[in-house]
């Protein structure tokens, strides 16, 4: 099975990197792809350039084996669609392979909203992680997605090359991008919340407000 993790990663923070281990692990996969967006659709842009998130992911993942990254939609120009980035993917693996896709049940809440979205089952599985705090609707369209397409174990999605909805609970560990720009902008640290090599280059590179 093919892995992906979408985001901002605005910055990479160990919430993301633990949740792409504990997903290897359990789904028992080689690599996962983290595959950061260039320009969000649905939310405020991020707070630094893609080239410098391209470059924390990477010295996030370091020489960890188990994690790539897949930085497609930094290649392409405006929004960053991820239909389009999954139908890229399906071209490259071909119709057989398994693709699944990750996402927080907060994104997956206005799963309606994204471009294209009624085409996303065709192309990939879904795999919903849940986070504190978000319920997900049964009566949304996200919610009737789930519930028709329902996997009950993550074998299943190993066994088709897409078209399954799979809702894990994994131990999330409480920690969000906007909490570590908040600290920054704000001249408190983030220390622990964040690879080492991270915050050493945001100092470094002056990003996300630090003042000196
Ligand atoms: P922001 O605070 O800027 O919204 P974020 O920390 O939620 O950022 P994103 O880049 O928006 O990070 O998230 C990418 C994916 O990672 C989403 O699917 C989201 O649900 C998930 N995610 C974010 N934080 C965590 C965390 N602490 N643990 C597990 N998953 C997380």
């Amino acid at each position: 099975m093919h892995l992906i993790f979408g985001g901002t990663f605005d910055p990479i923070h160990n919430g993301h990197l633990r949740l792409a281990v504990e997903l290897r692990e359990r789904l028992g996969v080689p690599r996962v792809a983290l595959m950061p967006c260039h320009i969000p659709p649905h939310r405020e842009q991020p707070g630094t350039s893609s080239d410098d998130r391209l470059h924390l992911l990477e010295l996030a993942i370091g020489n960890e084996p188990g994690l790539h990254v897949d930085p497609r939609e930094l290649g392409r120009s405006g929004a960053s669609y991820t239909a389009e980035s999954l139908r890229q993917l399906r071209k490259e693996l071909g119709d057989q392979k398994s693709i699944a896709m990750v996402v927080g049940t907060d994104s997956f809440a206005s799963f309606h909203k994204w471009q294209d979205w009624q085409s996303i089952p065709d192309l990939a599985h879904i795999i919903i992680v849940n986070r504190p705090g978000v319920d997900l609707d049964p009566d949304s369209e996200a919610g009737r997605l789930l519930a028709e397409r329902q996997a009950k174990e993550a074998a299943e999605l190993e066994a088709s090359p897409a078209g399954l909805c799979f809702r894990m609970n994994l131990p999330l560990l409480a920690i969000s991008a906007t909490g570590i720009r908040d600290r920054i902008r704000s001249g408190r640290s983030p220390r622990y919340l964040l690879p080492d090599r991270v915050w050493e280059e945001i100092q470094a590179r002056q990003l996300y407000g630090l003042k000196s």
